[in-house]
């Protein structure tokens, strides 16, 4: 069977206003890279939504895009800490007591 006969039979597609939307709001699910949205081989008024790294959307799922700059917010909060967690691997990243003292202005 042809890959774009076997995909017809697995993927529903969307109209051109549904995804228009689904790339708007929604980022792929496994790399958080932005969505494209790419004509059916069988219909053209079927559009596909895919990541054009990790496959279709309905097949890898989605995550919305507000939810992904929330995680990379929180990535930022985090950072700081990991550093201190990992001293032998980012210990010239810590600043000693002595320079922490004298920024301080002691
Ligand atoms: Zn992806």
């Amino acid at each position: 069977m042809e890959a774009f006969e076997q995909a017809k039979e697995i993927l529903e597609g969307f109209t051109l206003e549904e995804a228009e939307r689904v790339i708007s709001v929604y980022a792929c699910s496994q790399c958080e890279g932005n969505l494209v949205m790419v004509p059916s081989e069988w219909n053209m008024d079927t559009w596909l939504v895919i990541c054009p790294d990790c496959g279709n959307v309905e097949q890898i799922g989605r995550i919305s895009k507000t939810t992904v700059a929330i995680r990379n917010e929180r990535g930022v909060f985090d950072f700081p800490r990991a550093i201190r967690a990992l001293p032998e691997f980012w210990g010239s990243l810590i600043k000693d007591r002595k320079t922490m003292l004298e920024e301080l202005g002691f």
